[in-house]
């Protein structure tokens, strides 16, 4: 089996695939690590448990994560031994790591270099594959980034116009993230459709808490709105997205603000939550604008219309548009903001058939009439997925149990 560990800044997501990744046998969160009342939530054979824990930091987590998948009662496996290979996801793979890789010690080496990047989550990934590696001696692991689906971007698009050797000397550039969910649903898009992914020219919009928009063509992402840090391109539920980076000096000489204050205000306390003063949860924003709060309405105008912008530029950029595709929380769920964002696209070739849009029910859906010129799209994103498929293709190499499974993968995919 390929498990899958996902560190986040206060949780551990774990998932357990069949070998053939065509069902998943165990899978939970463990939440508020480093918090008060720490908890796992876990399902496998049919059961669910929800429990208070100790996971002081990650590695603990990992621990609580391994002992709820070996549990005599709501466990998944018997025995360690089931596990074949182990995938992580981690944020940050800066300029060195442009795909995938199998774990070695050198690697982790390279990716503690990558840490002033992300330093908030980068260490954080590390406590998994250390520990990871502690209590799976011998097992194949590899890690997955969230950036390496980005550097295949030309330079055009990357480097920022700030002197050239802030980019040469420092590595300051365009990185841009949720690559793993992107690369994942351009590839899904494309099996829906039919079509080469070679052959196409997307947008992806992965519009959950975060919000990436990125240009997909040729199976490349040419260029994506997220920058140095997951702060840029459109507002986001906390994050303000794009703006002014003359107002930071403007805050901090003229209203005083320290550089940790403008920091929590731009992360935390703007977008949908800062405009609205109601909520970062798009659902309620939605709910309190057709009740008839004008500042909700005003997030909401707001945030498609720079999503739309975002279009229309990639479109350009890429010279067309054969797709443009919807994913994550908000992407998936909300056919209002759907149809919000798709609305005026017509010279696109963007269409909306309304009765598509509703439908949706959590599968893949082409929601364009089929005479539309571009295939208007949800596909629902499966990171763990990405990082599953990846983990048997990089370890098909390692052993008789990942060499197998890598072939049971391929006959299931036909
Ligand atoms: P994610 O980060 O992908 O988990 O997405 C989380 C966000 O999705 C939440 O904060 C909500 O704003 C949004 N979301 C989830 N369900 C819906 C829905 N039915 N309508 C609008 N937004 C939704």
């Amino acid at each position: 089996m390929i498990l899958t560990i996902n560190c986040g800044s206060s949780s551990l997501k774990y998932q357990l695939y069949t070998s053939d990744l065509s069902g998943v046998v165990g899978k939970g969160i463990v939440s508020r690590i480093g918090e008060a009342c720490p908890y796992i939530e876990h399902r496998a054979g049919g059961r669910k448990i929800r429990q208070d824990v100790e996971a002081a930091d990650h590695r603990m987590a990992l621990r609580v994560a391994m002992e709820s998948l070996l549990h005599p009662e709501w466990g998944a496996i018997k025995d360690v031994s089931a596990i074949e290979a182990v995938g992580h996801r981690a944020v940050h793979g800066g300029d060195i790591f442009v795909e995938s890789v199998l774990v070695t010690d050198d690697v982790i080496r390279q990716l503690e270099q990558c840490t002033p990047l992300a330093p908030l989550h980068n260490p954080l990934n590390l406590h998994g594959i250390h520990e990871a590696r502690r209590l799976l001696p011998g097992i194949p692991q590899v890690v997955v980034f969230d950036t390496s689906f980005h550097q295949g971007m030309p330079a055009q698009a990357y480097v920022y116009a700030l002197p050239y050797r802030y980019y040469a000397e420092h590595k300051i550039r365009r990185y841009g993230f949720h690559g793993t969910s992107c690369r994942f649903v351009s590839g899904r898009a494309a099996e829906v459709l039919e079509r080469p992914l070679q052959e196409l020219r997307m947008v992806i919009c992965h519009l959950g808490n975060g919000v990436t928009i990125d240009a997909v063509a040729g199976g490349r992402s040419v260029d994506t709105s997220m920058g140095f840090g997951t702060f840029s391109g459109t507002m986001m539920g906390t994050r303000s997205g794009d703006f002014d980076p003359g107002l930071i000096f403007y805050l901090n000489r003229t209203l005083n603000m320290s550089l940790g204050d403008i920091e929590a205000t731009c992360y935390k306390e703007s977008g949908l939550l800062g405009v609205s003063g109601v909520s970062n949860d798009m659902r309620e924003v939605v709910e309190h604008a057709i009740a008839g709060n004008h500042r909700c309405s005003l997030a909401i105008d707001m945030f498609v219309y720079m999503i739309k912008k975002y279009i229309g530029g990639y479109a350009a950029a890429m010279g067309g548009l054969d797709a443009l595709v919807f994913t994550a929380g908000i992407g998936e769920n909300s056919p209002y903001i759907r149809a919000r964002i798709c609305g005026g696209l017509g010279f696109l070739g963007i269409e909306v058939d309304d009765l598509a849009n509703d439908a949706v029910d959590g599968a893949c859906a082409i929601i364009s009439p089929r005479t539309a010129s571009a295939a208007t799209m949800v596909v629902p994103t499966d990171e763990e997925k990405m990082i599953a498929l990846d983990t048997v293709h990089l370890t098909a190499g390692c052993g008789d149990h990942s060499r197998r499974s890598a072939q049971r993968v391929e006959a299931a995919a036909g």
